[in-house]
């Protein structure tokens, strides 16, 4: 084993509030290990909307915090029995938190060996995302080939790639995206029909959706906007059919009156990943899904953007902003 520093590179912060209140240092120091656990050095970190939510105060958490949910790298050090083998200087990716940082003790069950092949980049930017739209599909909402679905926010992480994996279905997909660049990109990723919902003085886009389904409706809603989309996302519902709520990019959804649903006969829902990946089979069966997927150029990650840790706090800017696409990195 190589001799490990005794500090390492990190973002944290200790009180919840705006970008801002993230902390980059360099001498934060080395996690240790429990039993169970495997040290892994990161090369790349993913950043997810939920790492805003934390930073927020949206979701409670323990402060200090690092967060990231997600990161790629290799193995540097292992404790205890280590029933799945991991090896010193095997690739992994991981689900946990504590991401944006050189190194973190990860439970080595939520770690997953990276097949040759795939790079540490794809890795971790198909990672916690490909994981969740597949258990979008999959399980909130099981697609059949041929329906009509609603991706909102369709050229963000979540939505390039459930655009792809949804026009392989062979399904219509309808798109929602803030102006043309967005909307171009999400046509180019297996969209149908793309709507600008940011465009002004035209049919809203409930109106436009309604229109290009002759009034129907679509079969499933896969909404991570929030509060500015889903009260729409239930009016484009068809009858006997389901939204999922999967987000609250634009804030956080009000409690609904179960008796809205009655109308169309409406099936709603509000899905987390971490409910589809308790189990180490459960993770097992997603993560290399989706490592597949990418190995095949079946699934193909856009990164918008890789920053340097330093920089986590633009990349939280720039992602609430509204001014990325696809998927942003942290460089470890
Ligand atoms: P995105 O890359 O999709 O970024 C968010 C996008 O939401 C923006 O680019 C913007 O796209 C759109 N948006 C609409 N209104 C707002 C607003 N008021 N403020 C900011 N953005 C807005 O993010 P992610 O792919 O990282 O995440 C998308 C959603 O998926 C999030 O809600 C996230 O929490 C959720 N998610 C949920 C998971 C789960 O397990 N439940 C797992 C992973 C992600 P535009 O400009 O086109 O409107």
């Amino acid at each position: 084993m190589s001799s490990l520093p005794s500090t390492m590179k990190a973002v944290s912060f200790a009180q919840i509030g705006g970008p801002d209140v993230l902390q980059y240092t360099e001498s934060q120091p080395l996690p240790k290990l429990q039993d169970g656990e495997i040290l892994v050095r990161n090369n790349f970190a993913g950043v997810n909307y939920i790492d805003t939510y934390f930073r927020s105060g949206l979701y409670p958490a323990s402060y200090p915090l690092i967060p990231g949910q997600e990161a790629a790298g290799t193995v540097a050090k292992i404790q205890g029995n280590n029933p799945l083998g991991f090896k010193e200087g095997d690739r992994v990716v991981w689900i946990k938190q504590g991401g944006y940082a050189e190194y973190t003790a990860v439970p080595a069950d939520r770690a997953i060996k990276i097949p040759q092949g795939v790079s540490d980049e794809d890795a971790v930017g198909g990672f916690l995302m490909g994981m969740t739209a597949l258990s979008l599909i999959k399980e909130a909402y099981p697609v059949k080939k041929g329906e009509t679905i609603l991706v909102h926010a369709a050229a963000g992480g979540m939505g390039l790639l459930l655009c792809q994996l949804l026009s392989d279905m062979g399904c219509t997909v309808i798109g929602t995206a803030g102006g043309p660049e967005k909307c171009a990109l999400a046509k180019e990723n297996g969209a149908t029909h793309v709507i600008d919902y940011k465009a002004t003085g035209g049919p809203t886009w409930v109106e436009q959706v309604l229109k290009l389904t002759n009034g129907e409706g679509v079969d499933c809603t896969y909404d991570g906007v929030g509060k500015d989309t889903y009260e729409g996302s239930m009016e484009v519902a068809k009858r006997k059919s389901k939204v999922v709520y999967f987000g609250n990019a634009s804030g956080a959804i009000p409690p609904i009156n179960i008796a809205r649903l009655t109308a169309k006969n409406l099936s709603i829902m509000r899905s987390t990943l971490m409910g589809y990946i308790t189990t180490r089979p459960e993770l097992e069966y997603y993560a290399n899904s989706v490592l597949d997927l990418i190995k095949a150029g079946k699934l193909k990650i856009k990164i918008h953007k890789v920053y340097p840790l330093s920089e986590a706090k633009q990349a939280h800017i720039d992602l609430e902003g509204r001014k990325t696409t696809g998927k942003l990195l942290l460089k470890c």
